[in-house]
């Protein structure tokens, strides 16, 4: 039996539950599908033992479209913002050092050296001109700074991003608004004050966020907003173009296989499914989604007796540089960042393991990650005993990576979807990997769909 939607949205994780919202919302017929029991893909937020832990994203930055969506969602009150200056450290020569957050304190910082210095002012006052290639994120730091500047503060920034690999992302496509800014004005400092200047809206500046329930609220509002327009354990299994131009998607479910019809489809999957589904309707699809690289990551959240730490855990957390030897990449301190994150008495940490400089990282046991981590962060930060708690989830293909090509491959795609009016794409490998820009993105898709369907 084939039943009809005007808009049917694949894939129930942010991008796909923002982008159905918004459709309906305008009034379209939308219907969204998810292949797993639970909306809400990586975003996922769970208790424990009196834990609340979050085994994807730890939190949030504010984009303007995000905070307009959870005042739509009447959610806005159950934002938390992290503590405005809680340090970041990053770990050099053994020791947890905060990382410099501002110009003044930049230059001020005995992390860096004098050369560096020098080169951010020559940034400032003089002019240099991105190669026309495609050029990774280490080599335009080392161009344009200096190799310490990469591995003391850039790297560790990337791997807390992408978990990725400075040497293989690509600047124009992972950090887009320094390429820009280089492009428009010869320098990253000036180029950034004018784009920042050049914004119509006014400026708001980012915080760090979560929600009183964790990340997870956003994701269930969205869903009980969809109601049934939400099909949960219901995969894409095959597409495919009629003649009237709509399409046809046959579903797997719960209770067997359907086909529905749909003049609009927006594939909001990660790219292996999203290249699958495609190449049914031209294979020339196949090549450019099998190209993007996924980072698998490790989650490790460890529950300890405050008494049992001896460092104060007064900060965001810490991010590790990959020449400190560590396999640890990161660590964020949730229950120093928000309340009711862990029982009274104790503290809650999530640590990072894997990415793409460390994969087989990620096909340790859970009890092994656990171990490890606790072992490397315990020196650090003064642990007495073992972790009173401890929970770990592994990410096999959690992050795509905008890595060199990056930019053609996008080109590529978007060229072959304009052959089929009406496909849209959404997710977090098209422009930007945060919660924020999923959304912002999602929204837009959401017009353009609007628009297509009015046409
Ligand atoms: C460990 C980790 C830490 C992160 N940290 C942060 C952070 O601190 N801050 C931040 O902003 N972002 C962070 N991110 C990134 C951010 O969470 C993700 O980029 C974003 O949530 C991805 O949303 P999405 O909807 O595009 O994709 P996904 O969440 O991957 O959703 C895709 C959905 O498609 C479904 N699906 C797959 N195949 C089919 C099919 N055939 N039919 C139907 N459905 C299908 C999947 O089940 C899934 O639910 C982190 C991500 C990870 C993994």
């Amino acid at each position: 039996m084939t039943s009809h939607v005007s808009a049917l949205v694949v894939g129930g994780g942010i991008s796909g539950l923002v982008c159905a919202y918004a459709l309906r919302k305008a009034g379209v017929d939308a219907q969204l599908i998810e292949a797993s029991p639970r909306p809400g893909g990586v975003i996922n937020s769970v208790t424990r033992d009196g834990y609340l832990l979050e085994l994807g994203p730890q939190s949030f930055s504010s984009t303007p479209e995000l905070s307009r969506l959870c005042v739509d969602l009447g959610i806005a009150d159950q934002l938390l913002p992290a503590p405005h200056h809680a340090p970041r450290y990053v770990l050099i020569d053994g020791q947890l050092r905060p990382v410099p957050l501002s110009p003044p304190a930049f230059f001020m910082s005995s992390l860096i050296n004098g050369p560096t210095k020098w080169a951010l002012l020559r940034d400032i006052f003089g002019k240099s001109i991105p190669p026309d290639d495609d050029e990774s994120v280490a080599a335009f730091i080392r161009r344009k700074f200096s190799p310490q500047l990469l591995d003391r503060l850039v790297g560790p920034f990337v791997s807390g991003i992408y978990a990725g690999d400075p040497e293989r992302l690509s600047v124009r496509s992972s950090f887009p608004q320094l390429y820009e800014a280089e492009k428009a004005a010869g320098s990253i400092v000036r180029g950034m004050l004018r784009l920042a200047k050049a914004k119509k809206s006014p400026r708001e500046r980012p915080v760090l966020q979560s929600f009183r329930e964790g990340n997870e609220t956003l994701v269930r509002v969205l869903a009980n907003k969809l109601g049934s327009a939400l099909l949960t354990e219901t995969r894409a299994a095959d597409i495919a173009r009629q003649n009237d131009s709509t399409f046809d998607i046959r579903l797997e479910g719960r209770d067997g296989a359907e086909s529905v019809s749909a003049r609009s489809l927006i594939l909001a999957t990660p790219t292996d499914v999203t290249g699958k589904l495609l190449s049914r309707l031209d294979s020339s699809f196949e090549s450019p989604f099998a190209s993007i690289d996924y980072a698998a990551v490790a989650v490790v959240s460890l529950g300890y007796r405050k008494q049992d730490v001896g460092h104060s855990l007064n900060g965001f957390g810490f991010l590790v540089p990959r020449s400190a030897g560590l396999r640890v990449l990161g660590s964020v301190w949730n229950s120093s960042l928000f309340p009711g994150r862990a029982p009274e008495g104790h503290a809650l940490l999530t640590s990072f393991v894997g990415g793409t400089t460390d994969p087989v990282a990620a096909e340790l046991q859970p009890n092994e990650l656990a171990a490890l981590v606790h072992r490397e962060i315990s020196t650090l930060l003064s642990m007495k005993k073992d972790p009173a708690f401890s929970n770990v989830t592994i990410w096999p293909r959690a992050l795509p990576q905008y890595n060199l090509g990056h930019g053609n491959r996008m080109s590529a795609i978007a060229k072959l979807c304009s052959r089929f009016p009406g496909l849209s794409l959404t997710g977090n490998y098209l422009r930007g990997p945060a919660i924020g820009s999923c959304i912002d993105q999602a929204l837009v898709v959401a017009e353009q769909v609007r628009n297509h369907l009015a046409s």
